[in-house]
């Protein structure tokens, strides 16, 4: 069974890693082949140095070398170069760098220089880490530089700031005008992303972000129209749980673009392609009477632990096998 999954950083990688966890018992003797597609939008550079935090999450995540507390960034990590920086002066220092985390960063950075898209270079970290003995291939969005930017107002003048610097440094609580993702319009999916949305059997919406996660991917160019034309179900899990996000400020990013905090306003994003939707038990979504055009099954959408991610996943992977069958008798009637 082929699966695509587009995602961002800390849920997107949980989910992830559930995924494999669930193939793995479910279908020990099959190595399954998932194919993920990560926003490159939170991309920044820092100190000369390209910096994917969502492409990274991913790696250490499922390679075991996450700090499992944070959810981003590497276990047992010391901060010696970003000490040492901050005694040179240098900025910014609201983003937090170890120095295994800047190992990483280095080598992307020096086969970046040397010409190497960032495809090929995620490929080489993904080595490193060991997805492909999971089954899992990790490509950015794009091989094209792009980079999610806030316009807030400062001192009454309307500016565009980092996505990085809203959300890490004002913890989103700058009031935003709207997101500008720079460089988006004109990137071209990399290659194998469209690819993989076509000869999907499965596709899968972890529960990240809908704005800047998803919603970014969803922006470059082809991936939307793939996803419409999917044959393949698409099922996504929301992000909310108890009628907020479970970590980080999607709320605040919903309001931005104008949208409620709900999961079905989150699935309306999603509406010219999404055929099936996971929600928390308590989600109005999943009040009894309730129809939707989608297909939605609710169950508890907590990832506490390895195994919690695992039946997630396995539970959007059960909803979009039904659907598939259902498509598929529809198709054989007469
Ligand atoms: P980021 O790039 O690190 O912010 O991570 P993502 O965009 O991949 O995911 C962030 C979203 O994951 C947030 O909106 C959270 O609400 C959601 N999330 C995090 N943990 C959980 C969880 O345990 N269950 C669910 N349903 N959503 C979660
Ligand atoms: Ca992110």
């Amino acid at each position: 069974m082929r699966i695509t999954a587009l995602a961002g950083g800390v849920g997107g990688a949980r989910f992830l890693r559930g995924l494999v966890h669930h193939l793995r018992a479910a279908h020990p003797d099959d190595r399954p082949e998932i194919i993920v597609i990560g926003n490159t939008g939170d991309d920044i550079t820092l100190f000369g140095l390209r910096v994917c935090p969502d492409l990274d999450t991913i790696l250490y995540t499922l390679g075991g070398g996450v700090h499992e507390g944070q959810g981003w960034g590497r276990v047992d990590e010391s901060h010696h170069v970003a000490a040492e920086l901050a005694e040179l002066g240098a900025t910014p220092q609201w983003f937090s760098l170890g120095d295994k985390d800047f190992a990483t960063h280095i080598f992307r950075s020096q086969l970046l220089a040397r010409g190497m898209p960032l495809s090929a270079v995620t490929a080489q970290l993904a080595d490193r880490w060991g997805l492909a003995e999971q089954g899992v291939t990790l490509l950015p969005m794009t091989d094209t530089p792009v980079e999610t930017h806030v316009v807030v107002t400062e001192g009454g003048d309307q500016v565009a700031i980092h996505f990085q610097e809203w959300w890490v440094r004002h913890q989103a609580a700058l009031e935003a005008d709207r997101f500008v993702v720079a460089g988006l319009d004109s990137a071209a999916a990399a290659p194998g992303v469209l690819e993989a949305i076509r000869s999907a059997d499965v596709v899968l919406l972890p529960p990240s972000n809908p704005v800047v996660s998803i919603g970014i991917i969803l922006g470059v160019p082809g991936v939307r129209d793939a996803l419409r034309g999917s044959r393949a179900p698409v099922v996504g899990v929301s992000p909310l749980v108890g009628g907020r996000p479970v970590r980080g400020h999607a709320d605040v990013c919903l309001r931005t673009i104008g949208v409620d905090t709900t999961s079905e306003a989150v699935a309306g994003l999603y509406q010219d392609f999404l055929d099936g939707w996971l929600v928390d038990p308590d989600d109005p979504m999943a009040q009894p009477g309730r129809t939707s055009r989608l297909a939605v099954v609710a169950r508890p959408l907590l990832m506490s632990s390895v195994a919690a991610a695992a039946d997630i996943a396995g539970a959007a992977l059960a909803l979009a096998q039904q659907l598939a069958a259902a498509t598929g008798e529809a198709e054989a009637l007469p």
